[in-house]
């Protein structure tokens, strides 16, 4: 922005941290209402620029305080963007494509294909949306306190627009929010999980949902490419870069799936392995996911006993792993439940819609 002001306008650069607070502090997208630039400033970039921000093309509260906002990011692609509001905290869950290229088999967002990455514009403007709506002032007013990257998509498969929006996220001159405050959250892609550790300090969330590479691999294909040793090594050498910097396993537990007391076993196996890495106890934070079902899945929600017996052995080799209340699934807005309108490139929601026909289900409403 600096430079497009210096080299474009032929202006001053800190007439960039105007626009940046004018946008990001107070909202305004009309060069006109920015009153303390210059008119014959203000006609150069009406002629050079515009402020673009994301159409909400549908928005739904839930009963629990989650929103939902369905965003226009062209004339055929959606995606979706959900704020979850908790003591303290206001969490944004913000999409990083339109759909997914990884086909996650317990994820909703999969079913629907991939499209194409967002912009750094497009990813931005769905804090911007949010920030607008709860009417957050950064360092006065703050309702938005923590973003995750965890909506529709792989947010490494989109690393430079990403990091480019994380920063924003970051900058006094965006929405200055603390390193730790914002997570990436990945499903595991070795090198990008490196080159990420030498540009941001970011958390760093993994959807691990499986001890066992063969569990795995059936339920994260990328695994397959990036197995757990590879992927746990990589996690290694993120936090050891960024002392301070938290990593956080995220585990989805599936009724008789992944959801047995050996699962759980091999798990506190794995996660103390990650703690002697580093020489540090409970280096490795782990949550637990009820899984949130949706049209079509093959795949069910363990019981509470279930739950709380996975639990209770990850707490008794002295791990804390809290389980995620489900927040917003009156409203399919819940972890996992993620689903926009993707104008498709891969067969993955023919096929899906096929399979939801053949069970009996409306393949029209999910298309919906
Ligand atoms: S869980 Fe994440 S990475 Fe996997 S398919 Fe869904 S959106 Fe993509």
């Amino acid at each position: 922005m600096e430079r497009f002001f210096a080299e474009t306008l032929g202006e001053k650069r800190f007439r960039a941290h105007q626009i940046m607070k004018w946008i990001h502090h107070r909202y305004v997208t009309d060069f006109n209402d920015m009153t303390d630039l210059g008119k014959a400033l203000r006609a150069k970039l009406e002629a050079h620029a515009e402020v673009r921000v994301p159409q909400v093309q549908f928005e739904k509260p839930s009963t629990d305080g989650t929103h939902k906002w369905l965003l226009a990011m062209d004339g055929k692609n959606a995606i979706e963007t959900v704020f979850i509001p908790d003591k303290g905290r206001g969490t944004l869950c913000v999409s990083s494509q339109v759909g997914c290229a990884l086909n996650c088999q317990f994820c909703s967002t999969a079913t629907q294909g991939f499209n194409r990455n967002l912009s750094t514009a497009e990813i931005i403007g769905q804090v911007w949306v949010a920030a607008r709506h709860l009417g957050n002032i950064p360092h006065k007013q703050r309702k938005l306190t923590n973003v995750v990257m965890m909506g529709m998509g792989e947010p490494l498969m989109n690393f430079d627009n990403v990091v480019r929006a994380m920063s924003i996220m970051r900058d006094d001159l965006g929405y200055g929010l603390a390193n730790k405050r914002v997570t990436l959250s990945t499903a595991g892609v070795v090198p990008m999980i490196d080159k990420l550790g030498e540009v941001s300090d970011v958390s760093l969330a993994v959807s691990l949902h499986a001890p066992t590479d063969a569990l795995r691999t059936e339920l994260v294909p990328l695994n397959k490419k990036y197995p757990i040793a590879q992927l746990m090594e990589s996690c290694v050498r993120y936090a050891e870069r960024k002392r301070g910097a938290s990593v956080t396993f995220e585990y989805t537990l599936m009724k008789d799936v992944n959801d047995q007391p050996q699962h759980a076993r091999d798990l506190v196996r794995l996660m103390r392995d990650f703690d002697n890495r580093l020489q540090m106890k409970d280096a490795a934070k782990v949550n637990l996911i009820p899984f949130n079902p949706f049209p079509g899945t093959r795949f069910a929600r363990p019981d509470d006993a279930a739950i709380r017996r996975f639990q209770k052995l990850l707490n008794e080799s002295g791990r804390i792993a809290p389980v995620r209340r489900t927040r917003g699934d009156d409203i399919d807005a819940a972890c996992g439940q993620l689903k926009g309108q993707v104008a498709d490139r891969t067969r993955r929601q023919a096929e899906h819609l096929k399979r939801l026909d053949a069970q009996g289900g409306s393949g029209a409403d999910a298309a919906a």
